[in-house]
């Protein structure tokens, strides 16, 4: 049976979206002590250092935590636009701010699923992050129901692009390479992996902004080009 694996974070669920929410709190929060620039800038500067931060990260060791990547996102946050307040009082703000958000579906991903599952493709996820984590997102928005088999990086002890994660992912559903396909919204841990996998990989380009991960596909070297690219997950119904 052709397995379709699933990315988690930005590409079923919309966590980009919730991390602006939560960067806005805290400029709310702090917007008598930020300029007009710092105010303007800061979502942006967030973003692009939590690209970095997970590119830099190791998802699959067990001592991995979400608050390691937001301390380095602060850090370099503050050192960026020359904030002046400091890190113990934004980053209490920002735990805050995410312990008071729930994961959220991006619209169209409970009809997507539905309709692949009834034109008979096997659905499972390859996600990077903290096992508790990505378990309650999971749980939160019912993915958990309908995907089969689910790989977490620090459950597996492999993260993307690792080829022995997208090895035990096929092994798990029970699928040769060549009928698994690997959709995702980033290149270097979906798309690459998902390729030197032997794997069809599919590019969910949302309009995040450019960064590591997110690099124009044209300008990557062939072993790192999707096969194909959808703006959002509707494009896989013309594909499957
Ligand atoms: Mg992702």
């Amino acid at each position: 049976m052709p397995s379709l694996f699933f990315d988690l974070d930005d590409t079923l669920l919309d966590a980009t979206g919730m991390m602006i929410d939560c960067v806005d709190a805290v400029a709310t929060r702090f917007s008598a002590r930020l300029s007009d620039t710092q105010l303007a800038r800061l979502a942006d500067v967030y973003l692009r250092a939590n690209l970095d931060a997970w590119r830099s990260s190791t998802p699959a060791d067990p001592r991995f935590t979400l608050e390691s990547i937001w301390q380095l996102c602060w850090k370099r946050v503050v050192t960026e636009l020359a904030i002046e307040i400091p890190l113990a009082e934004l980053l209490p703000t920002y735990r805050e701010a995410r312990a008071a958000e729930h994961a959220r579906l991006f619209p169209e991903a409970p009809s997507v699923l539905a309709t692949l599952a009834a034109r008979g493709y096997r659905l499972g996820l390859i996600t990077n992050g903290p096992r508790e984590l990505q378990r309650r997102k999971l749980a939160d928005t019912g993915l958990c129901d309908h995907l089969d088999p689910i790989l977490i990086s620090q459950e597996v002890g492999y993260a993307k692009p690792d080829p022995r994660i997208f090895q035990e992912a096929a092994r798990r559903a029970g699928s040769e390479p060549a009928s698994c396909a690997m959709i995702g919204d980033m290149l270097f841990a979906d798309i690459s992996g998902g390729r030197a996998s032997g794997w069809h990989a599919i590019w969910v380009r949302r309009a995040w902004p450019a960064g590591p991960g997110h690099e124009d596909p044209a300008q990557q070297d062939e072993d790192h080009r999707p096969h194909r690219v959808v703006n959002d997950l509707t494009g896989l119904l013309e594909i499957f």
